[in-house]
């Protein structure tokens, strides 16, 4: 059979591997494998969004209220957005699919960091679009500046806390470059760590409200899967001035959120105690990898998220150190795949930040 020949360009994306694959393959005890892997919230969900989940799984056949309202009015609250500058999806990347096919098509470019989020490079590569990488490691708006004069791309992306990197950009930075963008540019500011790191640094902050005022051509994503804890239930959202939002509606799929699913999120983002829990037991735990990353003269990335890239050298080695965690249960993610000697650790709950530590000590000393 023959496939769209765009699919020939894509390479599937590798999500984090499941503790169920380690419990087939080492045979090891589920209790004894933790996932430091996917940037999920070691705290779990919020108690009270696991017992309206519970709640409504009698209502499971029912198709949920297909117009989101209640989750649209709270995050309008928590955003002092209108509920019509806001869509929902099943995860942010099903916004990011929305934005691209909105925007993008064959003679389309899209330019985005040379090492950022997967997604932005298979939904652009799906519709046919060049793709433009900036060199620089890191996000770098100056480069981003001069590639976007020379090329004019229909799309930029920002991810700010990058992943898998975690570096972040000033908010006054990314509102000096986006007043150089024209109109007809969508700038996709993807926000899925966001919450780390206005925990970290005021500085790095970003109002959705302010970014769309003042650049009505930008979408600011956001998610539910990282400092919420509700990967599992994969709720996503865009805010966007309404013409881009219109566009997007246009190609959501009618109940793409499932009911227990919407019931949690609204409950999640009533649970702000269990988000300042959240924030600050990253930033306690991530102290803990940087002096962990110093004391062994590993180098690390400063990060704004969730989550800290350690960076080798020769001896050492990524694939190795992760196959290694992997048979002590420790599932971390090896950032081989992006062309890095790296690996990225989600930072964990002190117990599993332990745990980590005690047999990193142990491949160390082999
Ligand atoms: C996790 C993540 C997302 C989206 O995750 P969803 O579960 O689809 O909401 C988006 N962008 C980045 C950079 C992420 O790390």
């Amino acid at each position: 059979m023959t496939f769209n020949p765009t699919l020939d360009a894509i390479q599937t994306y590798e999500a984090g591997k499941p503790i169920e694959l380690v419990v087939r393959k080492f045979s090891i005890n589920p209790k004894d494998i933790i996932k430091l892997a996917s940037n999920e919230n070691p705290l779990g969900p919020s108690p009270k969004a696991i017992e309206c989940i519970a709640k409504n799984a009698a209502n499971a056949h029912l198709y949920p209220d297909d117009s989101m309202l209640v989750l649209k009015q709270s995050l309008s609250e928590h955003y002092q957005v209108s509920p019509k500058e806001i869509i929902i999806g099943a995860g942010s990347d099903q916004i990011i699919e929305f934005c691209i096919h909105a925007k993008a098509h064959q003679n389309s470019k899209v330019l985005m960091a040379k090492t950022t989020f997967a997604m932005y490079e298979i939904y652009s590569k799906m519709v046919g679009a060049t793709l433009i990488k900036a060199q620089s490691q890191f996000h770098n708006l100056q480069e981003f500046l001069e590639i976007y004069k020379i090329h004019k791309p229909s799309i930029i992306f920002l991810c700010t806390p990058n992943n898998p990197l975690g570096e972040c950009l000033d908010k006054n930075e990314i509102f000096s470059f986006l007043k150089e963008i024209h109109s007809n540019t969508l700038v996709i500011l993807d926000g899925a760590y966001q919450e780390f790191a206005k925990a970290k640094d005021s500085s790095k902050a970003i109002s959705p409200k302010e970014l769309i005022e003042s650049f009505p051509n930008a979408i600011y994503l956001g998610t539910f899967s990282k400092a919420y804890g509700l990967g599992g239930m994969r709720v996503g959202y865009g805010i966007a001035k309404e013409e881009i939002i219109k566009a997007l509606l246009k190609m959501r799929p009618p109940f793409n959120i499932t009911t227990p699913s919407l019931a949690a999120a609204i409950e999640a983002l009533k649970d702000q105690e269990h988000i300042k829990q959240t924030l600050q037991n990253n930033l306690e735990q991530m102290v803990l990898y940087e002096n962990y990353a110093t004391k062994k003269n590993i180098a690390y990335i400063p990060s704004y998220g969730n989550f800290i890239t350690y960076l080798f050298q020769s001896p050492l080695d990524s694939s190795t150190i992760a196959d290694y965690l992997l048979k002590k249960g420790i599932i971390i993610r090896n950032l081989a795949s992006y062309g890095l000697n790296a690996i990225r650790i989600t930072i964990g709950t002190k117990s599993q930040n332990q745990r980590f530590f005690t047999f990193f000590d142990e491949f160390l000393g082999q």
